[in-house]
């Protein structure tokens, strides 16, 4: 069985690291006539791209593999990584098979990003999907079933195909089950973390993002069972959340660090993946339904402004329910509404009284020698600190 799970792994892992793009290249050999539309971070209904019988491909940056070259003549050196990485790849060619883009207004530089992509890839449709500003409004309902439709048809003109209720509905079916084998993974992590350690977790997760869910659904479901078959004993180590991976994800090589030191039991990797954290209800009008489950069935994180989900009490929030020891407080640098929120969760955590480590991360970084003695130094003293 561990065989198995490693094929899986590895299929998870050339998915998400490969920047050539193999399990869309596949997908497109099988649907010669298939289009693929890429959002950009942080949650897209994809759902609706798929009833449409489109690829929805979770747009993610890449470590040192891909080298910024030509996008740093279009958009500012002082951005984050991974919107230059991901415009990198548009310019170099590797995303020629994308027909749409989507970008949704998280921070001025996603917005502005949008109006660069308009003007290099004319044949592309370059949309922003403006998401509520405030989510808590009494109108942002019926404002998001209005871009969610105006989203919707213009995929429609795009793949000549209309998106049904019933596709639409089949697509969230399809959906809900990959959210809920995600939150299986999620509790198995909070449960028991020493049977599946946070590098596997993330990969088995990042992959859903850039195949289609109905593999990724195979391939989680069947890693799953091998997980639960496990029995690995558990170690002496401290109990973290991770926060901060909303967005640009953390090098792999750094997740691996920080699992050598602590059990990462809850973090915000790939959020969008888990933005919906029940089932998005299938009678009635679906794409009402998902407008409403993006409000009022969702997570939480510092591009999205709610004021009924404060964000500094959602992380304790999450920190209580997986029984954490300490937190990771991460942001990307560069990254202005991440290093904004950690002002504010610094001083909510410390108020709590509540262990935790502030530091920035860049998806290009190679050298980790840094992180692991800050992780290491972290984790010792709490350690001695609990004994
Ligand atoms: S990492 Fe931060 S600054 Fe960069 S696109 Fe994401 S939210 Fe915006």
């Amino acid at each position: 069985m561990e065989q198995e799970y490693s094929r899986i792994l590895e299929e998870c892992r050339t998915t998400v690291e490969d920047p050539e793009y193999p399990a869309v290249h596949k997908w497109l050999s099988e649907n010669p006539n298939g289009k693929v539309l890429g959002h950009f971070q942080v949650y897209f209904p994809e759902e609706i791209a798929h009833a449409a019988g489109m690829l929805p491909l979770k747009m993610m940056g890449f470590d040192s593999s891909v080298q910024v070259r030509k996008a740093d003549a279009h958009i500012a050196a002082f951005v984050c990584s991974i919107l230059r990485t991901t415009l990198e790849q548009g310019l170099s060619g590797r995303l020629d098979f994308l027909s749409m883009y989507v970008t949704t207004p998280i921070c001025d530089a996603a917005r502005h990003i949008s109006g660069v992509w308009t003007r290099r890839f004319p044949d592309m449709s370059c949309q922003i999907l403006y998401l509520p500003q405030n989510a808590s409004s009494p109108h942002a309902a019926g404002y998001l079933l209005g871009e969610y439709r105006r989203i919707a048809g213009i995929i429609e003109e795009i793949t000549g195909t209309s998106i049904t209720d019933e596709s639409l509905r089949a697509s969230i079916e399809l959906f809900n089950e990959n959210r809920r084998l995600l939150r299986e993974l999620y509790r198995i992590r909070r449960e028991t973390p020493w049977q599946v350690g946070l590098t596997d977790s993330y990969l088995l997760m990042a992959a859903g993002g850039a195949m289609p869910r109905e593999r990724h659904n195979e391939l989680l479901g069947r890693a799953l069972e091998i997980i639960r078959s496990r029995d690995h004993r558990p170690q002496d180590k401290l109990r973290v959340v991770f926060e901060g991976g909303y967005c640009e994800q953390p090098p792999i090589e750094m997740l691996s660090v920080l699992q050598d030191v602590a059990y990462v039991v809850d973090d915000d990797l790939m959020i969008g993946l888990r933005w919906l954290t029940e089932d998005v209800a299938t009678s009635g009008d679906p794409m009402q339904n998902l407008a409403s489950a993006y409000l009022e069935a969702s997570s939480y994180s510092v591009v999205q402004r709610d004021p009924r989900k404060p964000k500094e009490a959602m992380l304790l929030a999450r920190i209580k329910e997986s029984n954490a020891e300490a937190a990771i407080v991460a942001a990307p640098k560069m990254c202005e509404p991440g290093l904004e929120e950690q002002v504010a969760y610094d001083a909510a955590l410390a108020e709590a009284g509540f262990p935790h480590l502030i530091m920035e991360f860049e998806e290009k970084t190679a050298n980790f020698e840094q992180a692991r003695m800050e992780f290491e130094t972290f984790a010792e003293s709490l350690l001695f600190e609990f004994a």
